[in-house]
């Protein structure tokens, strides 16, 4: 059995819908179907669920927010018309279904707390989306049943907004395969239950979540994420456009995938991974617009060829921070005291490469104001008393990714060779504390050139 999340593109409008219909049916192993709120139609366009937190912040402020209502039951009028489930006596009723639980929702504001009723708001574009999905499937002569995450037993912590999974679901969203096997289920992303009965959900992106929670809990062959570019490419499509052009990465390991999206691979949901490693299920990125190509699998292990690099990613927006002093060494407590400082000020760190006398620590700008900076800076000279302290701002780091790559000789050399030939100077460099990725910090002018650079350097040449 497979389970197959579609995100936002691949509802966004009745032409994708009717592309979704056409892959779930290619498959019959495609039995438990989870799908995000229909996403941007084009650039200018607002998601739905977008849409339905500005509907909400209308609500909480009391003014009127029937147009933003509208818009929103509009999107799936747009679907439910355009596929001609209006037409359909087993579909007819959906978009009523839709308008009532929309308009439900909107009424319920000020009956519930601003946390409870924000959630309840944007869990209504998976929900709905699933919905008329599983209409959609109906009206094809399809066996297919929408299903609430709460009925299914999908529970959630009650931290709305950025809740997560209670391990306690598994066991029960497991019973979903036999049902599977008569019907093909129609799941919506991104939401659970607390054990209270309020809708929580995960943090934006969070289908992908709900799929991997799925995929883990049935045991599925494989979890499948459909999304709209053809495969994870090796190096952003943005900074180097040849690669769209049929340059995929076939196959992955989950840690590989981990390294890169650490360093801004926007592909997959960064927590949505964890229970798909967990239960070893692989996972294949593939593209509603284009069913036939086979995407990338993510697996638990892969033979890799020594030395070969799997994808260059890279992120702007970090900020360092250095510390000198004689003899740090040799004091016991120092890394934890200039750790604390940071903790004391919410700062969460990404890299932390030091020297016998000297430690830098490495975190994202944003968040870090004049005024952190201030504070941050007087607790360091007052409790470490370093003999320097410098914090430069606007470093972008690059990360090079690939199983093996630990293991072979003249990888450093290659890629530093590579920035060389550009004249970029590499502000700092760790290889060694993972295994599979070498991690360079340059300055973010540079750091288009230097992944451009890099990208030929280990694809091309
Ligand atoms: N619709 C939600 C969002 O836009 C969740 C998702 O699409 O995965 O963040």
């Amino acid at each position: 059995m497979k389970v197959c999340k579609f995100g936002g593109s691949s509802v966004a409008d009745d032409v994708q819908v009717a592309k979704i219909c056409d892959i779930i049916a290619a498959d019959p192993a495609r039995r438990i179907v989870v799908v995000s709120a229909p996403g941007k139609r084009n650039k200018q366009d607002t998601k739905v669920t977008d849409l339905l937190i500005a509907c909400a912040a209308q609500c909480l402020e009391q003014k009127d927010a029937q147009e933003l209502l509208d818009a929103i039951i509009e999107r799936y009028a747009v679907i439910y018309r355009g596929l001609g489930l209006d037409k359909n006596p087993e579909t007819q009723g959906v978009l009523d279904e839709i308008r009532a639980d929309l308009t439900g929702r909107v009424a319920r504001a000020g009956q519930i707390d601003a946390a409870r009723f924000m959630d309840a708001m944007k869990a209504a574009g998976e929900d709905n989306s699933a919905r008329i999905v599983a209409a959609a499937l109906r009206a094809r002569g399809m066996r297919a049943v929408y299903k609430h995450p709460g009925q299914a037993g999908l529970l959630m912590s009650d931290d709305f907004g950025n809740a997560q999974v209670l391990p306690k679901s598994y066991e029960r969203l497991a019973a979903l395969a036999s049902e599977a096997e008569h019907d093909i289920i129609v799941f919506p992303g991104f939401f659970g239950v607390t054990e209270a009965g309020d809708i929580a959900t995960f943090p934006r992106g969070g289908s992908d979540i709900t799929g991997s929670i799925l995929a883990a809990a049935i045991k599925a062959k494989v979890y499948e994420n459909f999304t709209d570019v053809d495969a994870v490419y090796p190096v952003d499509p943005r900074l180097v456009p040849e690669v769209a052009a049929g340059n995929g990465i076939p196959e992955m390991t989950y840690r590989e995938m981990r390294e890169l999206s650490y360093a801004g691979f926007g592909v997959f949901q960064d927590e949505a991974i964890i229970p798909a490693v967990r239960a070893a299920i692989p996972i294949n990125i593939r593209n509603t617009n284009h069913p036939e190509a086979p995407g990338t699998m993510i697996v638990h292990r892969r033979r890799a060829r020594q030395g070969s690099v799997v994808g260059i990613a890279s992120s702007a927006g970090f900020c360092t921070l250095y510390i000198d002093k004689y003899m740090m060494n040799r004091e016991i407590g120092f890394g934890r005291k200039l750790l604390q400082i940071l903790e004391d000020e919410g700062i969460s760190y990404e890299h932390m490469p030091s020297g016998i006398d000297n430690v830098s620590v490495i975190f994202r700008e944003d968040g870090f104001t004049n005024e952190v900076e201030g504070r941050v800076r007087d607790h360091i000279m007052r409790d470490l008393q370093p003999d320097n302290l410098q914090i430069e701002r606007g470093t972008a780091l690059i990360m090079i990714v690939g199983e093996g790559l630990y293991y072979t000789p003249g990888m450093a050399a290659h890629a530093t060779l590579a920035l060389f030939r550009e004249g970029i100077s590499i502000d700092m460099m760790n290889q060694g504390s993972s295994e599979i990725s070498m991690m360079f910090g340059v300055q973010s002018a540079h750091r288009e050139n230097a992944v451009r650079a890099l990208y030929h350097a280990f694809f091309k040449d």
